[in-house]
């Protein structure tokens, strides 16, 4: 097989850099279970001033924060709403169902983002016949929906929705600090109307391993019962935590330089005969191949074949990522790789 010379499929495959290494070598480090690490307790600190909340708990996944979220707001029969493209409904292997026992209700967003309107009409009424509608989950930024930012005032709107019928707000920030990014509106302020927000750090942040899930005491007390249920109390983890800190103090300010080769990644196959091209705001391109008569699967496959791999999303839907490892060079030659792929 060609080396894989650029890596669109995702922000994900991000390595620690050498300086994110030496950061994690040289970590104090104690017992995290027991509250003693003290780089886990200085990365809590961080992300309790960084989304305005109380407590926050460190943990590996941002799957595992999504589903400790709805253990802590649920209980088995209650729904959550979600917009169809959610995170929680695709990609987590039917947790909400298998551990919280919760459903899922889907909204039909547009890119990922509905309207207070779509929360109300989707709340049941208090009746023995129907499942306790007990909590909202949004994503910020929404991933299938096309790496889209919700502005504030819908965020804003949506959890009012919700909270005026009594349910329960959670936000998955796996992308927060891109909205943030591209925003400019801080991320405290796009957390403030949810209980529960958590940020990723394996993603653009670049991180080997974490994510943070934050909310008040209370709720996150409960988290910690959860979270040494699940198996996922850790012990000298600050090695981790680490990471997470130096992500934060470098590697926040340059998620620009990613929305910034992601639009000139869309630019340029916009311009590529029979593909169209979804609206671009962060990280994440989508675009559709169906004009060159070509499946997504085969693209990829030629794409890959020079050395470039790109995420296939459906029969011609694609997907690709700009991140940490990816730099403004490479653009071009993707385009060019891709610009062969498509008429192969
Ligand atoms: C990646 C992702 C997750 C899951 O995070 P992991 O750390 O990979 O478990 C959840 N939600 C969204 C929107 C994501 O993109």
């Amino acid at each position: 097989m060609v080396p894989l010379r650029i890596d669109l499929y995702s922000d994900t495959q991000t390595r620690p850099t050498p300086a994110m290494r030496a950061a994690m070598a040289e970590a104090p480090v104690g017992d995290e279970q027991h509250g003693e690490d003290p780089s886990v307790n200085a990365l809590i600190a961080r992300m309790c001033a960084l989304t305005g909340k109380e407590a926050a708990v460190f943990l590996p996944s941002g799957t595992m924060c999504n589903e400790i979220a709805l253990l802590v707001h649920c209980r088995p029969g209650d729904e959550v709403l979600a917009d169809r493209s959610s995170h929680i409904i695709h990609y987590e292997g039917g947790a909400p169902g298998a551990l919280a026992g919760v459903m899922v209700q889907p909204l039909d967003g547009v890119r990922g983002v509905f309207e207070a309107a779509q929360v109300k009409a989707a709340i049941r009424p208090d009746s023995r016949y129907f499942p306790r509608t007990r909590l909202l989950a949004v994503e910020q930024t929404a991933n299938l929906g096309g790496g889209t930012v919700w502005p504030l005032a819908t965020l804003q709107a949506v959890a009012a929705a919700a909270r005026a019928a009594g349910l329960a707000t959670h936000m998955d920030g796996a992308r927060l600090m891109n909205a943030v990014v591209k925003s400019g509106t801080p991320a405290d302020d796009f957390a403030a109307p949810f209980d529960t927000v958590w940020i990723d750090f394996t993603k653009g942040l670049g991180a080997p391993l974490g994510a943070v899930l934050c909310g008040s005491a209370a709720l996150i007390e409960q988290a910690w019962r959860w979270k040494q249920r699940l198996g996922g109390a850790l012990r000298q983890a600050g090695m981790c935590a680490a990471g997470c800190l130096f992500a934060l103090d470098h590697h926040v300010a340059r998620l620009a330089e990613d929305h910034a080769n992601a639009a000139a990644l869309a630019a340029g196959i916009a311009r590529l005969a029979g593909v169209t091209v979804e609206p671009q705001e962060t990280n994440l391109v989508f675009f559709d191949v169906a004009g060159t008569g070509r499946g997504a699967q085969a693209v990829a496959d030629a794409a890959r074949a020079e050395g470039l791999r790109l995420t296939v999303m459906g029969e011609t839907r694609m997907r690709a990522c700009t991140h940490l490892d990816v730099t403004a060079a490479m653009i071009p030659e993707a385009l060019a790789i891709l610009g062969r792929a498509v008429r192969a």
